[in-house]
């Protein structure tokens, strides 16, 4: 079908994105090509900001500090208002530059990614200006007694890296509370996904963002662009979300200064699923909770345990929506499934199919490179693909694939339910489907992770808790917490 995207696609040049320090528009000490995953078009060339330039961003960031500590709490809100009317004024401009990077659906990134950014700057804006910090009467020996109070104090500079599979979303989750409670932020967004977070750059200068207050600098991480940020000693604390190793990394940089550290890393989620569920809207939601994305989402589904009467019709039923789902142009409104971001992330989901292969998987559905028959063919699209039949000492049921891809087995008993499904080293989310109200309970209780769904997935309030157990993460982010992490408490106590 001949879309709007596909004539831009066909014929655009290639966007020139370039770094933001100071209130300035900067280059880099090279350029990299951003490759669009739906047809493998070169759609931007990317200044890479060297050790020089990132030396520059967080200069500006220490220098801009003070003043915006200092600014009145009521203005920073007002500006973080203001950046989210932007981003809705600028709405279609985000929404294709976020499809062009990604290739997920259109329909996607107007209800989910670009909303949710917004909606981060609103919520942060309106979470600071809500807390009441804390307060205690002491009593002394001499009668006379004391007073404690916290207050909130920002850190200064924060470092925040962000990986490339909900870009905009993840990236303003922690910009967001970064600037509402007085940081500064120098930002370091995927190298694979640069467009949006480069349009948020012209949201903050648009605003009138004071200079230093947000700088972005593009680039690659390990020994170049991410690493310079982290190791930096002019950075106070680091936020990250993006691979379990890549945390490591990050925390072996953040070690030298003892700087804080958030980190939102991988994920092996299980979904469980008892006979008493709602099957179809069961199967309807991990059929979601497996494919939203491409299967990109840290909390998706890779592992799925279901009671034994159900688990041939749950197998048949997961099929048959894996084989509705349709690849092909984001703003063919018929797509229901984007591509994986690059060559190198297909490369690897194929590994896995074939390892699962290997380790004796049963391929119900999928398993391989879709044939779209046009220039779709040079993008980075995969089968949604669910397996059965291994062992849960299979590599496939230990490890992060971050694709379309779900492995079903049956279970006897609830106990050995939750065994299976705490049994990794992961310990993000886990989703339970039961019609049992204290079932569901009991079971979410028992699962070893930061996040735990009964009957939904991905239900998301930002007020609430967010992170991970285990090689999953450190820290919690989401309301409180985030206010906790970007603004440190600090107790004052009075003698009366
Ligand atoms: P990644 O770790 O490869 O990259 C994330 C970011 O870190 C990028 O900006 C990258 O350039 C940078 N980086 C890489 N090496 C670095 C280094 N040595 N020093 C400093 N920066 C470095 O992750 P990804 O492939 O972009 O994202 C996918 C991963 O993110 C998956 O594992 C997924 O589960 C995880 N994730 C977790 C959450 C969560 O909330 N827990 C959310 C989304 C994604």
């Amino acid at each position: 079908m001949e879309t709007r995207l596909k004539a831009i696609l066909g014929t655009r040049p290639p966007r020139s994105l370039s770094c933001y320090v100071n209130g300035a528009w900067r280059s880099g000490v090279s350029r990299f090509a951003k490759y669009s995953p739906i047809d493998g078009s070169r759609i931007a060339e990317v200044e890479e900001a060297g050790a020089a330039l990132v030396d520059e961003a967080v200069a500006a960031a220490r220098a801009a500090a003070p003043g915006w500590r200092e600014t009145p709490l009521s203005t920073r809100r007002r500006l973080l208002h203001r950046i989210a009317d932007e981003i809705e004024r600028r709405f279609d401009a985000f929404v294709e530059a976020e499809i062009l990077d990604t290739g997920r659906p259109e329909s996607q990134a107007r209800t989910l990614d670009i909303p949710r950014g917004a909606a981060n700057f609103r919520t942060f804006a309106d979470l600071v200006g809500a807390d009441s910090g804390e307060f205690f009467e002491t009593e002394t020996p001499d009668g006379a007694g004391a007073i404690n109070y916290t207050i909130r104090k920002p850190h200064g500079v924060v470092a925040i890296v962000s990986p490339w599979n909900l870009p905009f979303l993840l990236l303003t989750w922690k910009i967001a509370p970064a600037l509402a409670l007085g940081n500064c932020v120098v930002a370091k967004p995927s190298e694979e996904t640069p467009a949006t977070a480069t349009l948020l750059a012209e949201v903050m200068h648009a605003v009138g963002l004071p200079e230093g207050v947000f700088n972005l600098v593009h680039g690659h991480g390990p020994e170049a662009t991410g690493e310079f940020l982290t190791r930096h000693p002019g950075v106070d604390a680091i936020t990250f979300t993006g691979e379990t190793r890549t945390g490591a990394a990050i925390m072996r940089a953040a070690a030298e200064g003892v700087r804080p550290i958030s980190f939102e890393l991988g994920g092996k989620n299980a979904a469980i699923v008892f006979a008493d569920c709602d099957l179809e809207k069961t199967l309807d939601g991990v059929a979601r909770s497996t494919f939203l994305n491409c299967g990109q989402v840290c909390l998706c589904t890779e592992r799925v345990y279901v009671e034994r009467p159900i688990f041939d019709r749950f197998v048949q039923g997961l099929k048959e929506r894996a084989e509705r789902l349709a690849s092909g142009m984001p703003d063919d409104p018929a797509t229901t499934l984007g591509p994986l971001i690059s060559r190198e992330h297909r490369d690897k989901v194929l590994s896995y199919y074939a390892l699962a292969r290997d380790e004796g998987a049963i391929v119900v559905t999928g398993g391989g490179v879709p044939s779209l028959g046009d220039a779709l063919d040079g993008g980075c699209w995969v089968e949604p693909t669910i397996l059965t039949g291994l062992p849960q000492t299979a590599r496939l049921l230990q490890e992060e694939v971050f694709g379309p891809v779900a492995h079903v087995a049956p279970f006897d008993i609830e106990e050995e339910a939750i065994m299976l499904a705490n049994d990794t080293r992961y310990g993000l989310a886990a989703a339970i489907w039961t019609e049992n109200l204290s079932r569901g309970h009991r079971v979410a209780r028992a699962m070893e992770t930061g996040i735990a769904w009964v009957n939904s997935w991905f239900l998301r309030d930002l007020r609430t808790p967010f992170g991970g157990v285990r090689l999953s993460g450190l820290g919690r982010e989401g309301g409180a917490h985030s206010l906790a992490f970007y603004g440190e408490p600090m107790n004052i106590c009075v003698k009366l």
